[in-house]
């Protein structure tokens, strides 16, 4: 299973083979052009990071801070400062309402961070609105005031915070059809834009099938539909079937997020990426785990890569 050399680009798949490529999907091995038996160790997954799932929910005043892998060397965790709580005239005005209530209170803010890798350092700035309502973390409040808490929502993150792990070899990218991109771009609207990050996601999916050959087009110039390619892509290999399935639940999360009215949130972006993740996952990954643990079988003992 996996990709065969001749559903690549062969320039790329030169480059890649000349120069031994190794990133957070392994080497040209791992892409199973070659097979071979690897240190398991060389393999580094491609996972998403858990405190995306934080900045995509409200986070209650007083709560632990999420702290994101660095969008800049990927190593280091950002830190983030407690917030900074901007209000608008209009909020200090309303303040003076004899109706006034706790919860009219909102406004938006900003909070910085920095990278905790002592060779990086990298500031990180996240902005986005808070409100007041009533806080979760129960007890037992002294006064009326005291049920409230603020509620601060991230719109925006600057650099973006990346999706997954990506390669940071334009080779490779390419190889695999250009996924960098279109995760580069998911993880920039994130937040403020999910349907489009859901989209990008499913454009993910489409280059990933240009560059395993499977046509963009039919004979007559149209454009093919996605089900129809990865049913084609699926048809090549038995063992495609699973991983179809988890592109194909990538592609309707997209088409939610494509249309107008879409209610689609970061976190059901998070949970494609999740599922995109796992398909490349099987594809990329797997195969060489699989080849280490035929390795050691056969020589009934530890084997020296
Ligand atoms: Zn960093």
């Amino acid at each position: 299973m996996g990709c065969s050399a001749d559903e690549l680009n062969p320039r790329t798949m030169r480059r890649v083979r000349d120069r031994g490529y190794r990133n957070h999907l392994g080497t040209v091995s791992e892409l199973n052009i070659q097979p071979a038996v690897r240190p398991l160790d060389n393999l580094r997954l491609m996972t998403i990071d858990p405190a995306l799932r934080q900045l995509a929910s409200e986070i209650e005043d007083g709560a632990a801070l999420p702290s994101p892998r660095c969008p800049d060397c990927g190593v280091g965790t950002v830190s983030f400062a407690a917030p900074t709580k901007f209000e608008t005239a209009g909020m200090r005005e309303a303040r003076k309402h004899d109706a006034y209530d706790p919860d009219w209170e909102k406004g938006t803010f900003v909070m910085q961070g920095v990278c905790g890798a002592h060779t990086c350092q990298q500031v990180v700035v996240a902005t986005g609105t808070w409100r007041v309502d009533y806080g979760t973390t129960g007890g037992y409040p002294e006064s009326y005031a005291d049920q409230f808490a603020v509620f601060y929502r991230v719109r925006q993150v600057h650099p973006p915070l990346r999706l997954m792990e990506l390669p940071d070899d334009a080779a490779v990218n390419e190889a695999l059809g250009g996924i960098a991109e279109g995760l580069l771009t998911a993880g920039a609207v994130l937040f403020t834009a999910p349907g489009l990050a859901a989209t990008s996601l499913r454009g993910c999916i489409e280059r990933f099938l240009s560059n395993a050959g499977i046509s963009r087009k039919t004979a007559k110039d149209r454009f093919r539909p996605l089900d129809r390619r990865l049913v084609e892509w699926r048809e090549k290999d038995a063992d495609r079937d699973g991983i179809a399935d988890l592109m194909l639940a990538v592609k309707w999360l997209g088409n939610t997020g494509t249309h107008e009215d879409s209610v689609l949130t970061a976190a059901d972006v998070l949970e494609g990426a999740r599922l995109l993740d796992e398909a490349f996952h099987r594809l990329y990954v797997s195969p060489a785990i699989t080849a280490a643990a035929a390795a050691i079988n056969a020589a009934e003992g530890p084997v020296t890569f």
